[in-house]
C-alpha cells in the first residue's frame, strides 16, 4: 500500500472490500507459456458473429446518442418475449415494464443491493459464494451473513444442499434480503423446487426480499432449464432477479444484463440507473436483442460442449481417487476438494508452477471454501481433457 493517510481519508466501506482471491491467482500466473486458464468464469468461445453484426449496424445507423435509462423499448420487449418463452406458463407472461437493462449482471446486482441494503442491514448469502456478493454488500455498508451449503452423500453421489433451518437461524431483525444464486458459482449447487419453496416461505414469513441470481439457469445439464423462483412465486412476492447476457451468449466483455423487478419500483430503479451508469450503449443493446431473439442454436451448441467438457473433467479427477466433488447439475464450474489439501491458495500457486493449470482457490469464495478448488470447464473438451490429465498427474505425483 502506498500512502496510508489517503486510505484513511476514504470511506471505510470502500476500503474494506477485499481483493478477489480469483484476481490474485490470475495476477500470479498470467502470461505463463502454455498455461490452461480455468480460473475466471468465462469460456473460450467468441461472441457469435450475428450478435456483433447487430452492434455494427447500430453504429453505422448513427445510434451514438444518449439512450433510454431503462433500456431500449425494443430490447425490453425482446427480454419479455424471451422470458415468456423460457419461464412462462399458462397465465404467466412477462411484460417489458418488469425489466431494466443494466451494465451486466454485476450492475443489476449493485442496483438490487442499493435498493435493499445499507449500513446496519444484513443479507444472507449461502456459501461458498461468488465473492462479489459480499464485496458489493460491504461497499453498500451492509453486513453479509454466510450460511454454509453442505456437501452430503445422497446414495447416488455427492450433492450440495442448503438446509433451510440454518437459513432460518441466521435471520435477525436486521436481515433485509436472501441472496440466492442458483445454479451457483462456484459449487454448481442447483436449488431443488423444495429448497426454493422453503426459501420463499422464509422470505414471506419474515418480510425479506430475495435477490435471485439465476444467471446460470439455462446452463443446466438435467434437461430444460434449472428450477426457478419464477415457477413458484406469486406476483406480490418480493423478488429481484439478476440476469446477464454474459454467459449464455459468450458476451462477458459487452457488459449487458438486466434486473427484473416489480413494476412499481420502475421510477426508483430508473433513477438508480441514471445516477450510476446512465444506461447501456445502444449498439450493445441491439446486440443483446439479437442474442435473445436468435441465440437458441448457439446456446444449444454451447451446452453440448459444456456437457462434454464437464464429463471429461469429472471422469479424469474421479479416476485419481483423490478428488471429492458433486457433479454440477448446472453452471460451468466444478468445485472440487483435493485430498490432503489444507491451504488452497498455496496449492493453486503450486498447480500453476507445477502443472501449468490456472485454478481459483476455494478460499476466494468465503467460509466453507478452504480445501476446494474452483475449476471453470467452459473450454473445448480437448483442452479440458489436457488440463484434467495435468491435474490428475499432479494429484498422483
Ligand atoms: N452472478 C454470478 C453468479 C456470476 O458468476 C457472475 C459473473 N461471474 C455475475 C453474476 C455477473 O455477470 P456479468 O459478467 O454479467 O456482470
Amino acid at each position: 500500500m502506498t500512502n496510508p493517510s489517503l486510505l484513511d481519508a476514504i470511506r471505510r466501506e470502500a476500503r474494506d472490500a477485499r481483493q478477489s482471491g480469483i484476481v490474485e491467482l490470475f495476477n500470479y500466473g498470467r502470461g505463463r507459456e502454455g498455461l490452461i486458464p480455468l480460473w475466471v468464469g468465462e469460456g473460450d468461445l467468441p461472441t457469435p458473429p450475428f450478435i456483433a453484426e447487430a452492434a455494427r449496424r447500430s453504429f453505422e445507423a448513427g445510434e451514438t446518442f444518449y439512450t433510454a435509462q431503462r433500456g431500449l423499448p425494443a430490447l425490453r420487449a425482446a427480454i419479455a418475449a424471451y422470458m415468456t418463452r423460457c419461464y412462462g406458463a399458462p397465465g404467466r407472461a412477462f411484460a417489458p415494464d418488469q425489466f431494466f437493462v443494466t451494465t451486466g449482471g454485476m450492475h443489476a446486482l449493485q442496483i438490487a443491493m442499493r435498493l435493499l441494503a445499507g449500513p446496519g442491514d444484513e443479507a444472507i448469502v449461502p456459501t461458498p459464494a461468488w465473492p462479489n456478493f459480499e464485496a458489493a454488500l460491504t461497499i453498500s455498508g451492509a453486513r453479509t451473513v454466510g450460511v454454509p451449503l453442505e456437501l452430503s452423500d445422497t446414495g447416488a453421489g455427492l450433492r450440495w444442499r442448503l438446509d433451510p433451518e440454518r437459513v432460518a437461524r441466521a435471520i435477525t431483525p436486521r436481515t433485509r434480503a436472501l441472496v440466492v444464486n442458483t445454479p451457483a458459482n462456484p459449487t454448481g449447487w442447483t436449488a431443488s423446487p423444495q429448497e426454493l419453496q422453503a426459501l420463499l416461505s422464509l422470505a414471506r414469513d419474515h418480510g425479506l426480499w430475495i435477490i435471485a441470481d439465476e444467471i446460470y439457469g439455462r446452463i443446466f445439464f438435467e434437461g430444460g432449464r434449472a428450477p426457478s423462483f419464477h415457477d413458484i412465486m406469486e406476483p406480490e412476492d418480493r423478488i429481484l432477479f439478476v440476469q446477464t447476457l454474459s454467459k449464455n451468449w459468450a458476451m462477458t466483455g459487452w457488459r449487458v444484463g438486466w434486473l427484473e423487478a416489480p413494476q412499481a419500483l420502475g421510477p426508483v430503479i430508473e433513477n438508480l440507473i441514471q445516477y450510476s451508469t446512465s444506461g447501456v450503449a445502444t449498439p450493445t443493446q441491439r446486440a443483446a436483442a439479437a442474442a435473445l431473439e436468435h441465440g437458441e442454436d448457439f446456446l444449444t451448441h454451447q451446452l453440448a460442449r459444456l456437457r462434454a467438457s464437464r464429463d471429461v473433467l469429472c471422469a479424469a479427477l474421479s479416476a485419481t481417487g483423490r478428488a471429492r466433488f458433486a457433479t454440477p447439475a448446472g453452471s460451468f464450474y466444478l468445485f472440487c476438494a483435493f485430498e490432503g489439501m489444507t491451504d488452497s491458495r498455496a496449492a493453486a500457486m503450486r498447480i500453476v508452477d507445477e502443472a501449468n493449470v490456472g485454478l481459483a482457490p476455494g478460499t476466494a469464495f468465503g467460509p466453507g471454501g478452504e480445501g476446494f478448488m474452483r475449476i471453470c470447464f467452459a473450454r473445448d473438451p480437448e483442452s479440458i481433457g489436457e488440463a484434467a490429465e495435468r491435474l490428475a498427474g499432479w494429484l498422483r505425483g
